[in-house]
């Protein structure tokens, strides 16, 4: 069967059509929106019964509302059941992503002095509880649950909880249950979708309800958790995967192509764009993609040839590596690779990006799975003014200040000015000579 891949020729763009291409496909939530109102009010109101009739009615899995968490001989049967390979595999990655977030880990607390005998700083905490969200219905992601457990772990929150659909023989995925052990996470759940959010929202017979819940889904889960938002803390917005390949000259295109295809063969709602100045790498990528193809299952060539054909992927030919930057960054895509013999001169000109792979060696596969960093990054152009997922989600700052006498007159004169000035009596009283009285008795 011949595929097209959409080859779009920036200098030959309108305006608007250049602003469609960074349009993605999560952008109309509205019937999803509609559909998740009734479920997440059905695991309100009925909790753990509502949980089994969802799980049988979308993910087609007889689970009884007694049997919606994982037992610890589940954990057994999973670790029997995964290859030793893969478990060595989870082993090698979980010991990279902890090392990562445990050197991104902040120190408990800092105090600087701000002026003479006036201190202020910050201390960290661990959030109570989190639900790490890990979606099943196009695949399997124990990747998803190390990236989000991993840095909840070493964050130190004490209450972690794993929420997946379960399969069509009613089980939690095994390698799922495999890397939630490794990672130190005891607690699983088989409810996905809306109802998997609602119940952390509200917690259930079964689920806790948690603070916070985090990980990507499809849009019955990004529609809950905005519908959820006032109930649970819905972190950084993370929807269909999405990347921008950049090759310069220095690159084979069919290199480029190999990369195009990670994040295409994702499901049909992903993204991804070669993005190029070079005629001759665009032209050598669209050649070697159908033999890539050749060797694909026909769901992941399904996914990509419809995403690369698709209004949200293809090749962008630019006129030169300035507007190929300049798309990158309006773009602000999740995933960003590099491309090129010196990977590190365009390093400094990228704004917004969720990762920046550098080099011919650094392909996303490394980073969704075993480098180090977090994979679940924000989408959607959520990149501009969001971060990775990372140990910071898992901790919030609390502000610490503490003023000797030394310092207080010094500040006292100045607060006292401001606080008149906008009209706060009791602000003003409070730093004026009755406090100096009252420390004096
Ligand atoms: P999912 O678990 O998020 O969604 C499946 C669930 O959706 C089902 O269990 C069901 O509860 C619900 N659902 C399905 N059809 C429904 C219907 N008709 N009505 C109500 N609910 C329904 O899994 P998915 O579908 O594979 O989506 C995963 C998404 O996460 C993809 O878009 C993928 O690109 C993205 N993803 C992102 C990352 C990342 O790091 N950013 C990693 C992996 C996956």
């Amino acid at each position: 069967m011949s595929r097209s891949v959409n080859l779009h020729e920036l200098a030959r763009l309108s305006a608007d059509d250049r602003a469609n291409l960074l349009k993605r496909s999560e952008s109309d939530l509205g019937a999803f929106l509609d559909r998740v109102r009734p479920i997440i009010e059905a695991v309100r109101t009925e909790g753990d019964v509502a949980l089994a009739r969802f799980a049988n009615e979308f993910d087609k899995s007889p689970v009884k509302a007694n049997e919606i968490a994982a037992t610890p001989a589940d954990f057994d049967a999973a670790f029997k059941s995964v290859e030793p390979e893969v478990i060595e595999a989870i082993e090698f990655a979980v010991e990279n992503i902890r090392k990562f977030h445990s050197d991104q880990k902040p120190e408990e607390m800092w105090l600087h002095e701000m002026r003479p005998g006036a201190f202020a700083g910050d201390r960290f905490r661990p959030i109570p509880s989190v639900a790490c969200y890990v979606p099943r219905g196009k695949g399997s992601f124990p990747s998803v649950v190390m990236m989000t457990t991993v840095p909840a772990v070493v964050a130190g929150v004490k209450n972690i909880c794993v929420i997946t659909p379960p399969g069509p023989d009613g089980k939690i995925d095994a390698a799922t249950l495999v890397a939630a052990r490794l990672a130190g996470v005891d607690k699983v759940y088989k409810c996905g979708g809306a109802q998997g959010i609602a119940a952390v929202a509200f917690g259930t017979q079964t689920v806790p309800k948690c603070a916070k819940v985090l990980g990507p889904g499809s849009p019955y889960v990004v529609a809950a958790k905005r519908l959820l938002s006032d109930v649970i803390d819905p972190g950084i917005p993370a929807g269909p995967s999405e990347s921008i390949i950049f090759a310069d000259d220095t690159v084979d295109g069919a290199l480029a192509a190999l990369d195009l295809l990670v994040e295409a063969e994702h499901g049909p709602d992903s993204s991804a764009y070669l993005v190029t100045p070079s005629r001759k790498v665009a032209e050598e990528a669209i050649k070697a993609l159908p033999d890539y193809w050749a060797n694909m299952s026909e769901q992941r060539v399904n996914f990509s040839s419809t995403v690369l054909s698709g209004r949200s992927g293809g090749i962008v030919l630019t006129p030169d590596t300035d507007s190929a930057i300049a798309f990158i960054n309006d773009y602000a895509p999740e995933h960003l690779e590099i491309l090129s013999d010196e990977p590190f001169a365009y390093l400094g000109r990228i704004e917004n990006a969720g990762e920046v792979l550098l080099g011919k060696h650094t392909p996303v596969t490394l980073g969704n799975f075993v480098l180090g960093p977090n994979a679940v990054l924000p989408t959607s152009r959520g990149a501009m003014t969001h971060s990775p997922l990372s140990v910071f989600d898992f901790m919030k700052r609390i502000s610490v200040g503490y003023v000797t006498s030394v310092g207080y007159p010094q500040l006292a004169k100045h607060a006292r000015v401001l606080a008149k000035y906008e009209g706060f009596d009791a602000h003003a009283n409070a730093v004026s000579d009755i406090r100096d009285r009252l420390l004096k008795k």
